[in-house]
């Protein structure tokens, strides 16, 4: 093979648009990455690596991005290619299907909370923490040290936060005053030092200003259909809210997110099923069904 570009991947396990897979073959100018590595592919599946924010560690940002699965072949076949620039190569003694969520989720959580600006010790209001992203969120802000109050409604939500060491637990469903009962469990009652929202529905996007503390951050993540971020312009600026976007991450962002989770510090619940469950697997999903991911795993 010609260029730096072409690294074929035997797909044994895949999730949506990232998989892990062996390199069967590579481009003669790709470095860094052997035949029989193991390696993984995300959803940033290449970019130019010329511009502007690839040259300055924001490749997600390329106007030339490659997007596995939507602008190029993904994960959902038995090999799939990568940019050798852009796979991350993964250790051999971590199973394929374990590792394919923190390949995209991992990722775009651990981002986020690098994006916060938040400090070991420093206080992360989590929206939507018992989600799927949510639930990884909480285990790598734990991870770096910063103390988590997760925001999402229900019981069952309540004891799988608790689980994962969050120190407090706000229930919006049962919630009178949301804003003073996330204020209440933050230090002095000042309100989070960061706000990470995974919601997918809008209201926490118009709300997290109010119970952010002075100088906090406020970093969207979640995409409700149609949604707006709005916030009151007096209390935005006399608190100096710092209020952001964060997009997946880039490629150190990648190795760091697989590292936490190599080191045994973040655990992804997921079912593994054969590729021709999917259409059960999609019932499930729109049914609300399923805890965790569900990993593809493709035909011999
Ligand atoms: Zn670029």
């Amino acid at each position: 093979m010609k260029g730096d570009w072409p690294l074929p991947l035997k797909m044994p396990l895949v999730g949506g648009h990232e998989g892990a897979g062996i390199v069967v073959a590579k481009g003669d100018m790709a470095s860094g990455i052997e035949i029989g590595d193991h390696a993984g592919i995300k959803w940033l599946n290449g970019s130019c690596l010329a511009c502007e924010f690839c040259k300055t560690a924001d490749e997600p940002l390329c106007a030339e991005q490659k997007l596995s699965g939507y602008t190029v072949d993904g994960t959902f076949q038995q090999y799939a290619i990568g940019k050798a620039a852009h796979v991350i190569k993964l250790p051999k003694d971590v199973a394929f299907d374990a590792i394919a969520p923190i390949l995209c989720a991992g990722i775009t959580v651990y981002k986020g909370l690098k994006e916060s600006g938040a400090r070991p010790g420093q206080t992360i209001a989590i929206v939507g923490a018992g989600g799927g992203l949510g639930s990884l969120a909480q285990q790598y802000a734990k991870a770096m040290g910063l103390r988590v109050i997760a925001i999402d409604g229900g019981d069952e939500k309540r004891s799988m936060c608790e689980q994962l060491g969050s120190e407090a637990y706000v229930d919006f469903t049962t919630s009178k005053d949301l804003v003073a009962d996330v204020k209440a469990v933050t230090p002095e009652g000042l309100g989070a030092h960061a706000v990470l929202l995974l919601a997918a529905s809008e209201k926490p996007f118009q709300q997290a200003v109010s119970y952010a503390r002075p100088r906090g951050a406020i970093v969207a993540i979640g995409l409700p259909a149609n949604a707006f971020l709005k916030a009151p312009v007096f209390e935005s600026v006399i608190k100096m809210i710092n209020i952001k976007g964060s997009y997946v991450g880039n490629r150190q962002d990648g190795v760091e997110a697989v590292d936490f989770f190599t080191r045994g510090l973040i655990k992804a619940p997921f079912k593994t099923a054969s590729l021709e469950d999917l259409p059960k697997v999609f019932e499930l999903m729109e049914q609300g069904k399923i805890a965790g991911r569900y990993v593809l795993k493709m035909p011999e």
